[in-house]
């Protein structure tokens, strides 16, 4: 006799980090949740491999845009993630005219900036972006119009270009606003202890303990409606190649909103929004991962690279966390964006010439542990920073999207792929005009019952 499909309160397509905080906070609301994950590993675009001795990453390179104080870090408080994510000692350096010049509060970036006149400007565009204001063109456009220096203007492409992997030309004017706002507000980046995999796998753990169910190795090939709502999904087991379907309240997909629409236009549904091509412009970027013997880079943030053909920006990773390369040996990361469509072997070539060029002879004893292409069809972001799909399209059917592609205004990168997932759970709990009192509230009443745990164990 046929058994009935199986039956969730939520069923999360994809265990990137955006499923798995979704997932995390319904199962400790009480909620039966089922992830299913395509993948053999959970954490999508922010874990890593160990290959060759180090965290080779799966795309991430292994950092909280805003470490342990903004909404990455605390929605993994908040889903039960306890992890070191030390501060930066350094604001960043610059590498400019064949110099590296390291600035380790915010009034040394002046002194990559020449004259009187670019200081003065650098403090005008900056105050004028956290008062507020709004702007028609590109954050680009935008600095050109105050007669920004190109100097003034290169130190916010690159860091567009590192940290957005898109150029200052194609963010938004209010976007560029808001990630500035978001910058001031929330503060600098921090490598967590463990990197990206620590943060998947705690993550992971956390969900399993909320009660989650995980499914890996396991494609959701289809989703099933019923009276014009979706209801369940057919999954495929990829390593037995058996095929089941299960049913659920309500379904959040962490797969993008792309793939997320071609899903439900298979479906048949009859519904507005279905006709409409949602699928935002992505930003493409190029990975280069470097491990080296000798320390190239002597503190533990970025250095921002000004005088580059295409590297934006690298991070010595292990100088935060040395176990990132288990040898002793030092892992380099550097990020560049690049155009949907372009040659990418090209612009590899150029981001290794840019290596040579930094550092000269040390390169030479340096290993290219791997070169990542991120094309449009695997992106840094499905959604250029700045064109996310700010609405629920498909919440009335039962569809809720979180994750990359759906980040709210401001949020670079897994800061706005945890603030979309948190939202999204809260508006499922019904908790999403709570007060703050009422929110510290239920989270101290969530956590104490561990706290007493722990306490117990003691
Ligand atoms: C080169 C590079 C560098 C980056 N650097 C950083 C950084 O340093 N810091 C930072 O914060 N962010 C960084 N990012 C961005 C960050 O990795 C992503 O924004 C984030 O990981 C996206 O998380 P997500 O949960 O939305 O999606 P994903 O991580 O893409 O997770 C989605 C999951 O859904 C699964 N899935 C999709 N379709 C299906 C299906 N039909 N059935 C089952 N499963 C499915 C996928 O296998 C995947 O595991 C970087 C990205 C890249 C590529």
């Amino acid at each position: 006799m046929p058994t009935a499909p199986e039956h969730y309160d939520a069923l999360i397509i994809g265990a990137g980090i955006g499923g798995l905080i979704a997932a995390a906070q319904l199962a400790q609301a009480g909620q039966r949740v089922l992830v299913v994950e395509n993948m053999s590993f959970v954490g999508g675009r922010f874990s890593a491999f160990p290959v060759a001795g180090i965290e080779f990453a799966s795309g991430a390179f292994h950092t909280l845009p805003h470490g342990g104080a903004g909404p990455a870090a605390q929605a993994l408080r908040r889903a039960g993630v306890q992890m070191s994510i030390p501060s930066a000692k350094v604001i960043a350096s610059f590498h400019v005219n064949g110099q590296h010049v390291v600035a380790r509060t915010g009034f040394e970036v002046f002194k990559i900036l020449p004259g009187i006149r670019d200081k003065w400007k650098m403090c005008d565009v900056l105050l004028r972006s956290w008062r507020g204001g709004s702007y028609d063109g590109s954050y680009g456009q935008w600095l050109i119009e105050q007669d920004a220096s190109e100097r003034v203007r290169a130190i916010f492409d690159r860091f567009c270009q590192f940290a957005l992997s898109t150029t200052v030309y194609d963010i938004p004017f209010d976007e560029g606003r808001e990630v500035i706002r978001a910058v001031l507000k929330y503060g600098l980046p921090g490598v967590p202890v463990g990197g990206a995999r620590a943060v998947a796998n705690g993550l992971h753990r956390a969900a399993l303990r909320a009660g989650v169910t995980v499914r890996k190795n396991t494609h959701v090939d289809a989703l099933l409606t019923q009276d014009g709502r979706v209801c369940g999904a057919r999954l495929r087991d990829r390593r037995r190649d058996v095929v089941s379907e299960v049913r659920a309240d309500v379904i959040i997909s962490n797969a993008g909103p792309g793939s997320t629409h071609d899903m439900l236009r298979e479906t048949g549904l009859n519904h507005h929004t279905l006709a409409d091509d949602i699928s935002p412009p992505p930003a493409v970027g190029l990975k280069v991962q470097v491990s080296s013997a000798k320390s190239l880079i002597d503190h533990d943030s970025i250095m921002f690279c000004l005088d580059t053909q295409r590297i934006a920006g690298i991070l010595q990773v292990t100088n935060v966390d040395p176990n990132l390369s288990r040898d002793g040996r030092h892992l380099l990361i550097s990020h560049q964006t690049i155009a949907p469509g372009a040659d990418w072997q090209h612009e590899r070539d150029l981001a290794l010439e840019d290596w040579r060029y930094l550092f000269g002879d040390d390169f030479v004893d340096c290993e290219v542990v791997g070169v990542s292409h991120f094309p449009a069809r695997f992106p840094v972001n499905w959604a250029r920073q700045g064109h996310d799909v700010r609405t629920q399209p498909f919440a009335d059917v039962g569809v809720w999207l979180v994750g990359d592609g759906v980040k709210p205004p401001g949020l670079m990168m897994v800061e706005g792929v945890a603030a979309s997932a948190e939202q999204v759970a809260a508006q499922i709990l019904g908790h999403a005009n709570v007060t703050p009192w009422e929110k510290s509230f239920t989270q101290w009443a969530r956590a104490l019952p561990g706290v007493l745990w722990r306490w117990a164990r003691q």
